[in-house]
């Protein structure tokens, strides 16, 4: 845990969140300022700001997870993006995968309502 990090103070439980999972080591939480509906955060527990600064054992899960969460969003189109650093437009220090569905204009994101 690293005292400044929105994201640690998240996994604390200090600033609330949207949470979409949540296992020993990693966390899952909707994006403040989503790109899309559904736009979806994955987050090692383990503190760290780049992708090279986490040991593996707390990476393992993260693209498992984000699978799930973009096959439960029911989009048929998503981005799985991950930035490391300010020239890669990273603006918050803790590793984070970002699921981004992509709306299909006629169909939406493919979720099927109950006919009216
Ligand atoms: P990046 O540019 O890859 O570092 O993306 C950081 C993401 O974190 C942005 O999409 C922000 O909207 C998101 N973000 C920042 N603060 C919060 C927060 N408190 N809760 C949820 N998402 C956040």
């Amino acid at each position: 845990m690293a005292a400044n990090c929105i994201f640690c103070k998240i996994i604390k439980g200090d600033i609330p969140s949207m949470k979409v999972f949540e296992s020993d080591k990693t966390l899952a939480f909707l994006d403040i300022n989503p790109l899309s509906y559904g736009h979806t955060l994955i987050i090692p527990k383990h503190h760290g700001a780049k992708l090279t600064d986490i040991p593996e054992e707390h990476l393992t899960e993260l693209l498992p997870i984000a699978s799930r969460i973009a096959k439960a969003s029911g989009a048929a189109d998503y981005n799985i993006l991950q930035n490391n650093g300010r020239l890669a437009h990273q603006e918050v220090d803790h590793v984070h995968f970002h699921m981004i569905p992509k709306p299909n204009e006629k169909e939406g994101l493919g979720i099927q309502w109950p006919q009216q």
